[in-house]
Order: structure tokens, then sequence, then C-alpha cells
């Protein structure tokens, strides 16, 4: 009213032209600085918008001291202008979603003695989060099923209410948008990065073991834990360890874990491992004899990942010869994998392997010539881990890899060592990789 009346006297609007143009007109909405104006005919807001809106927009910076823009619209407009805003924010939601693997729910997920507590905490936590357990605590080895279970939680909730604000991260991902924001020392990039952790209804965290050290990180997930769980929102965390083997982990964050519920995962027995071969049988839709499922069951133990690992490779084997599924098949297909007495050592080749998995690129590329940065940092990587972590040569380095000359290896190791001493984030990568190829 009072701007509405500053425009009167300002512009000298005689008084039948406010009560007609001015008087009725109501702010619906002043969001992003944009000032939403409510008119009920098309026709007036055209002369209203000709006429008034300089003089609005005058009056508004002369009492508030805002630069706004106005926008007129219909009263039935408001719907589709409301709508578009939903649309944006599930097209957000659909993001976040991408986190997640679509086949990580609880419906692929197999129970077992070695799982059911930590499946069932983890479904009482995303029927009520925030209200049972919290935060939920998920441990267990490699390949256990970890982080299949924590997008279970995560699908659920949003399936549930696709409004909830579910985030999942690694602990690689929150550590490295620490390093950056902190190298870039900007305050507002670091503002954001505490809203969008900490305005969400559900926070995964997987893998919380490779923050143990980095102080600034540890500090920062303190400060996001604390204003979470203070405010009801559930935390969801999973790592290789329980909470009290975490040795340098700082206390207040030990206890904190300890706060909720403490699930671990421990290795499939064998009903179990049948049970999770079966069910990948059922999914991707093949029949296979039983001797060969139980080949696998007996003889791969110690993780899940390499469970059903080897499955796939027994029916990769069997399509690419074009020979019949069986037991003789899968033993000759499997050979280099059960060495039932021999103590697993690391190869190039399972470097090569996490290497690609972790960065989503595939082995071809990093074994070829493609020069964008995606492949090329993984490929160096890949050649710094190689010559660290096994016994090979520059030139046989080069051989596994396509076919590059020994001075392209040094050149790669040499970049990477560089990138160590001066990149935290790759100096993190890469200790995180060296922990995953070799957890002990
Ligand atoms: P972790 O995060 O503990 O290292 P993942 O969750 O990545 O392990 O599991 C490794 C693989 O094993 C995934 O493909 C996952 O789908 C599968 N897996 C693990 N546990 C189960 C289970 N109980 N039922 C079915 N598949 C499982
Ligand atoms: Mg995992």
């Amino acid at each position: 009213d009072a701007i509405l009346n500053h425009v009167m006297v300002e512009h000298e609007v005689s008084k039948v032209s406010f009560d007609t143009w001015l008087q009725p007109l109501k702010v619906h909405s002043f969001e992003n600085n944009i000032v939403t104006i409510l008119v009920d005919d098309q026709m007036k807001i055209n002369y209203i918008q000709k006429k008034y809106t300089l003089p609005i927009k005058v009056a508004i910076a002369e009492l508030t001291g805002l630069d706004c823009s106005l926008d007129f619209i219909l009263p039935e407009n408001i719907k589709t202008q409301e709508t578009k805003a939903k649309d944006v924010e599930k097209t957000n939601l659909l993001l976040e979603k991408a986190n997640l693997n679509p086949r990580y729910t609880f419906d692929t997920f197999v129970v077992g003695k070695n799982n059911n507590f930590a499946h069932a905490a983890s479904l009482a936590v995303a029927e009520s989060p925030g209200e049972v357990y919290n935060p939920l605590f998920i441990y267990g080895g490699v390949g256990l099923g970890k982080t299949h279970l924590m997008h279970s939680i995560a699908h659920f909730i949003l399936d549930q209410d696709p409004e909830k604000k579910v985030l999942y991260v690694t602990s690689e991902t929150f550590t490295n948008e620490v390093i950056d924001n902190i190298r870039s020392g900007n305050s507002a990039a670091m503002s954001k990065f505490r809203d969008k952790y900490r305005n969400i209804d559900v926070l995964l965290i997987d893998d919380i073991q490779f923050i143990i050290g980095k102080e600034s990180t540890q500090e920062e997930f303190f400060h996001t834990f604390n204003d979470l769980h203070s405010a009801g929102k559930q935390v969801i965390i999973s790592s290789d360890k329980p909470p009290k083997e975490m040795i340098t982990l700082e206390d207040r964050l030990k206890s904190r874990f300890e706060w909720g519920l403490i699930a671990d995962i421990s290795s499939p027995d064998y009903e179990t491992r049948m049970a999770i071969l079966k069910k990948r049988e059922e999914l991707d839709g093949y029949t296979i004899d039983n001797s060969v499922i139980e080949y696998i069951a007996t003889n791969v133990k110690s993780n899940i990942r390499e469970l059903e690992g080897a499955l796939n490779i027994v029916v990769a084997f069997g399509n690419l010869n074009k020979r019949e599924i069986n037991l003789e098949l899968a033993k000759e297909a499997l050979k280099n994998i059960i060495s039932p007495d021999e103590k697993k050592v690391i190869t190039p080749e399972y470097i090569l392997d996490t290497v690609s998995e972790h960065f989503h690129v595939s082995k071809d590329d990093i074994k070829g010539s493609k020069r964008n940065a995606e492949i090329v940092l993984p490929r160096q990587i890949a050649m710094y881990l190689c010559r660290k972590m096994t016994q090979i040569k520059y030139k046989e380095l080069g051989t596994l890899l396509g076919g590059k000359d020994h001075s392209t290896i040094i050149h790669g190791c040499k970049t990477i060592e560089d990138e160590i001493a001066t990149n935290d984030n790759i100096r993190n990568t890469v200790d995180i990789l060296i922990k995953k190829i070799n957890p002990n």
C-alpha cells in the first residue's frame, strides 16, 4: 500500500485511475528479486505493464532499496508457474537420485545369516528415517553389500516420499569437496557446500574410513553430523571397521558414531552364497546348471563382488566360445581365480580392474590411446600404482597397457608423483585406491 501511495503521489495519478488500476493489485510472491503481482484480466495486465511498471519499480526502489523486476500474472496462471517450479525440483531430485544405482534395492538384496541384522536395521531406518536409529552405522569388509544396502535405504525413502531430500555420497567425494572449498578460500562456495549438506533429510556417507587422518574433513563432517542429527535428520554411515577399531578417528566422532545403532555384515555362508548366485541368475534371466553354481559358491568365499564376478566370467566365457555352460567349462574359465591354496597376490591386472571401476572408465580405454583428461588421469594413476605395488618392469607394463613405449610409462609415473606432491585431491584419490587394492 505504501508503495502504491508513493506511485500515486509521485506520478500524480488521479483517484479514479488509482482505484481502477492500482488499488486492486495484489502481490502474490516475492522471490529471487521478482515481485509477482496478481491481476484479474489480461487486458488490464497489458495496460498496467505499459503504464505503471516503471513507476512501481521506482517506488519499490525508493522505499525499500531493492531493485526488483515485476511479473504480472493472471490468477489462473499461478498453478502453471508453481508446476514449473515443482518440475525443476523434481529434476533436481532425479539428479540426486542419479547418485544411486538402480540395481541396488531391497528387492535385489539377499538376506542371510551374515547380514540379517544390518538388513533389518536398514529397513527400519528406511521406514522411519530420523526416528529409530540415528545414526545407523554399517560396517563390514570389501564387497559384502554395504553400498548395496545404503542405496536400498535411499531408494526406499524416495519411493515412499519423492519430496524427501536424500543425499548419497562417498567420503571421497565429501573430502574432495572440502579440500576444493578450502583451497578456493571462497566463503560463498563454502556456505553453498554447507547448505548442500545441511538442507537435507537423509545423508548417506559411504566408506567413512577414508576421512580418517584428514583433519579439516573430519572437522567439517563433525559439524555436518551435529547439525543434521540435532535437527532429527537421518544419518547413515558405512565403514570397513566398527568405530572403536578406527584407532585414529577423533574421539568425538567415534562417540557420535556409537550413539545410534551399529550393525555389521560378515562374509556370507554357503547357503547365502548359493542364494545370491540364484538371485543373479534370476535377475539376469538365464538358467545355469546347478553344479556350476555350486562350484562357484563352494570356491569363491571371500566376497560377494568376486562371487558375482566369477559367475559373469563363466557366462561370458561360454558365450564367447559358443559353448554350453557346464562344470567343465566353469573350471576352465575360473582356473586363474579359483586356486585353492594360493594367497591372493596383487597383480597389475587387478590394479587395472580397480582403477577402471573407481573412475568408471573401461579397461580398454585405460589400455588405449585416447587423450582426454578423463582417461589420461586414470591411465597414469594405473601406471603409477602398478609400479608402486607390483614388481612389473616399465617395458612389461607398456605391453600390458596396449603397447606403450617405456618413456610414456616413465612420464606417466612421474606426472602422478608430482601431482601427489602438490595436489591434495589426487593424493587423496591415490591413497584411497591403494587401500582398495590392498586393504590390509
Ligand atoms: P561393499 O560396499 O560392502 O564393498 P557392495 O555393496 O558394493 O559391497 O556389494 C558388492 C556386490 O555384491 C554388488 O554388486 C552387490 O549388488 C552385491 N551384493 C552384496 N550383498 C548382496 C546381497 N546380500 N544380495 C545380493 N547382492 C549382494
Ligand atoms: Mg561400497
